[in-house]
């Protein structure tokens, strides 16, 4: 902790995707490291590299401190059912970049933590979600500071109506910049199956 923020570049694999963080921190967002079958289900999708047993590491702030600065045409997103979070990935390589909720007015949006350019700048994971515990159900390390600043940023936000400042949806339509790919439940079947 106690590091300032600063603004922090990212880009997807092949580099014509670039954003910026702003303000990146650890107290401005939250490192998290998730072990959820979809996210490494997502990955695969997408023709990612399969992060086998290691988590997917997110770094989850809200939307208005993520900005596009080249390629945003090249932004698409997908998701596992028509109520499921979005998946925000780079068309032109692949590269799953961000996460969201459905819904705008809940301001909060996970970036992959290996696009940016500065690792340091967010600090040590926090929370550790769906942890694989064998026998029972997934464990959650670390969740009371993911959701309570979770909760008070998404507050602060509608508060202040921060939450239309968001690369992710148009601020007048509430619909997501790029069409939704809802995939195939039989794909997503056949990606589960060949985990390992
Ligand atoms: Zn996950
Ligand atoms: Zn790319």
């Amino acid at each position: 902790m106690g590091k300032a923020p600063r603004d922090v570049s990212f880009s997807c694999g092949c580099g014509t995707v670039q954003g910026i963080v702003r303000g990146a921190s650890p107290s401005t967002g939250t490192h998290v490291a998730c072990y959820c079958t979809d996210c490494r289900v997502a990955e695969l999708y997408a023709d990612q590299p399969d992060p086998l047993s290691k988590p997917v590491h997110l770094f989850q702030t809200s939307p208005d401190r993520i900005v596009f600065t080249q390629g945003a045409d090249r932004i698409a997103v997908f998701s596992f059912g028509p109520r499921n979070i979005l998946r925000w990935h780079a068309s032109c390589c692949g590269s799953v970049l961000a996460n969201t909720l459905r819904n705008p007015k809940i301001a909060f949006a996970s970036i992959r933590t290996p696009l940016l350019s500065d690792q340091d700048a967010i600090g040590k994971v926090v929370t550790k979600a769906f942890m694989p515990n064998p026998g029972g159900k997934p464990k959650h390390k670390g969740m009371t500071p993911f959701v309570w600043r979770m909760f008070s940023q998404t507050v602060a936000s509608r508060l202040s109506g921060h939450w239309r400042n968001t690369p992710f949806f148009n601020p007048e339509t509430l619909e997501p910049v790029a069409p939704v790919t809802v995939v195939d439940p039989d794909r997503r079947r056949e990606i589960m199956a060949s985990l390992r």
